[in-house]
């Protein structure tokens, strides 16, 4: 199959593009590199630069590949972000994926894998299914359930087929270690842990341990960036052997505390952490059901916390002596 895979040069576009070309698939590459990087694009996918709010960028690809399934990795994903410039965040995660169904319907191409995330559903805590009820409480989840709703409809009006990913907490680089979470876009847990035991930073701050959880930090669950990407090429051959559409939580099933995520990183090198005050719209637990992906694509996730971990760490190890 025939690939364009927008956003391919970030983080998880990019682990996507090494899935689908180890699966033997053609890949082209749109991306604007506004958080995506040259280096990770994949030496063997075609790259266009370009931005998907510019309609005559997206129509310059179409006119030059034939395009059997689009995925859309080119979002903006930073929660206070989001919150000081919702505009923005509605600009590029609504209007940019507007532009590109409109262009897909004129081009004939009507097969979508669309990532959301998790924070469609909100402050619910617990094990989270896809049915139910969707409340974000942050302009970025806001634009994420405002764009599925939008696929819906667009499906329902032209006879699009759409996969759309919920995702939980992705971490971990490629065994390749070629591609990773670059430097400058540390927040999440394992990625600031690992800086932790590297040196790049003193302490962890472990945001609240006055949870109603069994050690009192916040539950998430952590899935493998591979594993993640190879969900999108099970995604794809399923559209195209005539699947329906549907909505599909990423994760694995499982939580693991913030303490428990640090433990697995002070088994690499000691970690000095610090307990510091809640960090703001923080739930206590957040896990993925994910049977439905089982079930439907047959997706088992291979990666463990402890691989999980360790190849952040390689990675980083790795983009730290350049
Ligand atoms: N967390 C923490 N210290 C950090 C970063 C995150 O204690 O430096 C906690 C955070 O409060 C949450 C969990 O780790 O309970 C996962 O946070 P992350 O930002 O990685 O992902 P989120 O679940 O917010 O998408």
């Amino acid at each position: 199959m025939r690939v364009l895979v927008v956003g391919g040069a970030g983080y998880i576009g990019s682990h996507t593009v090494y899935e689908l070309i180890k699966d033997q698939q053609e890949v082209i590459i749109l991306d604007n590199l506004s958080s995506g990087y040259m280096e990770l694009v994949h030496p063997e996918a075609k790259f266009y630069h370009g931005d998907i709010r510019n309609k005559s960028d997206i129509e310059n690809v179409f006119k030059q590949e034939k395009i059997d399934v689009v995925m859309h990795f080119a979002a903006k994903i930073i929660v206070p972000e989001s919150v000081k410039e919702p505009l923005e965040y509605y600009y590029n995660n609504v209007e940019g994926v507007r532009i590109l169904l409109e262009v897909m319907n004129d081009f004939g191409c009507k097969k979508i894998v669309f990532s959301s995330t998790a924070a469609v559903y909100g402050e619910a805590s617990g094990i989270c299914k896809e049915d139910m009820p969707t409340k974000p409480i942050n302009p970025y989840g806001e634009t994420k359930l405002a764009t599925e709703k939008m696929i819906q409809w667009v499906a329902n009006a032209y006879g699009f087929h759409y996969v759309i990913f919920r995702y939980f907490n992705v971490a971990g680089a490629d065994k390749s270690l070629k591609i990773g979470l670059m430097k400058d876009q540390l927040t999440h847990l394992i990625p600031v842990a690992i800086q932790g035991i590297l040196g790049i930073r003193d302490h962890l701050t472990i945001y609240g341990n006055d949870y109603p959880t069994k050690d009192g930090t916040c539950i998430r669950d952590y899935i493998h960036v591979s594993d993640l990407a190879y969900a999108h090429v099970l995604g794809a051959h399923y559209l195209l052997n005539g699947g329906s559409s549907e909505i599909m939580n990423l994760g694995s099933n499982s939580g693991f505390t913030v303490l428990e995520v640090a433990q697995a990183v002070n088994e690499i090198a000691p970690l000095k952490y610090v307990i510091g005050d809640r960090r703001d719209g923080d739930p206590a637990e957040l896990i993925a059901s994910n049977e439905k992906a089982r079930q439907i694509l047959n997706w088992v996730p291979k990666y463990t916390l402890k691989d999980i971990v360790l190849s952040d760490y390689q990675y980083r190890k790795k983009i730290s002596k350049k």
